[in-house]
């Protein structure tokens, strides 16, 4: 099976259409067809044609999906799972016990749960720290440790870590890093270029972008990594039907116009936000009160569509707020062309113990909003009525 050797051009956007994807030889279908066969026909015993021979190993569909990721991530290669907890499944199944991650400490909820609660029972060890602080990830690795892993932007908080200060920290003591590009994309961050050795991502946010799709994928460049994490894809079997390969693919090939709206109507939201008498703190790498904001304007292209809010009135008015959008639509997730708002703390990081959560600076009143690529002036709107709404609630509780 090819990788991405077949790049058709040095520009993204180009890529994005094109990488992984040729018209179909037989007969000239211009969109690689969704491949629903779990088997092949071999020529002789043993002999697969193109390597193709049962579609948990792999499916034709699944490769156009794994080649058009490695090239948008500048990688040679890309392996794809069923969600992105699967792919950070496959990163962990490597270890043995006794091994040990240095993982960043406001991780997305699902990846601390997926650490502390399934692979700590298997005699793997974490350590949290705070990877904007480079002494902090040099002072927690330790012989046994395998991996540096990091989000960045963080999730819910958006802090930037320094992706190839924190490579040059991991390679002088000889461990690998492993981030997760999933609220940049690679189109705006490319870790593999920084420094980093694999990339992981949630396919279900921008990469699919139509919150209809759930998937993973972790691309590289050391095949000798391909080699064994493919051996976990295959053996242990959280791969992506050729139906969910084809709707992620479809999403990559708006990529790069999706991401430029995004990051238009969240940069402008964002500034309106700040000035706004009810909140109390905006949080966007975008703006230069951001505490990493001159690290983000340097290794991203621009700073993404997510922002999080605290409102100065508390936890009370932030549910009030988040259950009175009305385009705005209160879910979890993130990444989809509709906007959505949620309260991490009682919605996606209800899996962290409430001290942790606090601890890391995750207050209860935080909002995030994920920002959609509708027309800005219309969610500004939406946003203007809900803080009336929260307000007349807390002026009525008052009295
Ligand atoms: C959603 C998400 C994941 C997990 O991906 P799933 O597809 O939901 O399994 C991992 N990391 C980040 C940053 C995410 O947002």
């Amino acid at each position: 099976m090819s990788t991405s050797s077949n790049a058709p051009s040095d520009r993204f956007e180009t890529r994005a259409i094109h990488a992984g994807q040729e018209p179909d030889p037989n007969n000239g279908a211009i969109m690689t067809p969704v491949y629903f066969t779990s088997t092949y026909k071999q020529d002789a015993p043993a002999q697969p044609r193109q390597g193709y021979e049962y579609s948990r190993t792999s499916n034709p569909t699944r490769t156009a999906l794994q080649d058009n990721l490695a090239s948008l991530e500048g990688g040679a290669w890309g392996l794809c799972f069923s969600s992105g907890l699967a792919a950070t499944n496959a990163l962990l199944d490597r270890l043995v016990p006794g091994d040990h991650v240095v993982a960043g400490h406001d991780l997305y909820g699902g990846t601390y749960r997926i650490f502390k609660r399934v692979f700590e029972r298997y005699g793997i060890r974490f350590t949290f720290v705070d990877t904007t602080q480079l002494a902090a990830v040099e002072a927690a690795i330790e012989p046994s440790t395998r991996y540096v892993y990091l989000e960045t932007p963080s999730n819910p908080l958006l802090r930037v870590s320094d992706i190839s200060a924190v490579a040059r920290v991991a390679h002088a003591k000889g461990k690998l890093l492993v981030v997760d590009n999933t609220f940049a994309t690679p189109f705006l961050q490319r870790p593999l270029e920084l420094g980093a050795d694999l990339v992981l991502h949630s396919l279900t946010k921008y990469l699919g972008g139509h919150s209809d799709v759930v998937g993973g994928a972790l691309i590289g460049n050391d095949p000798k990594l391909q080699g064994e994490l493919a051996f976990f894809q295959n053996a242990v079997g959280g791969t992506p039907g050729p139906m969910d390969a084809f709707l992620v693919l479809r999403g990559t090939k708006t990529l790069h116009l999706r991401m430029e709206r995004h990051c238009e109507n969240a940069l402008a939201l964002a500034q309106w936000l700040a000035k706004r008498p009810e909140v109390s703190n905006v949080i966007y790498p975008g703006l230069s009160s951001h505490p990493q904001h001159a690290i983000a304007a340097r290794q991203m292209r621009a700073f993404g569509g997510m922002l999080s809010f605290e409102l100065a009135a508390g936890l009370e008015a932030a549910n009030t707020f988040a259950s009175s959008t009305r385009l705005f639509t209160l879910a979890e997730s993130l990444g989809g062309v509709e906007s959505l708002i949620e309260i991490p703390a009682s919605m996606t990081h209800a899996s962290i113990p409430a001290e942790s959560r606090r601890a890391q600076g995750l207050a209860d009143g935080l909002v995030r909003l994920s920002v959609g690529v509708e027309h800005v002036d219309d969610l500004r709107d939406d946003l203007l009525q809900a803080f009336a709404k929260a307000h007349a609630r807390s002026a009525r509780a008052v009295r």
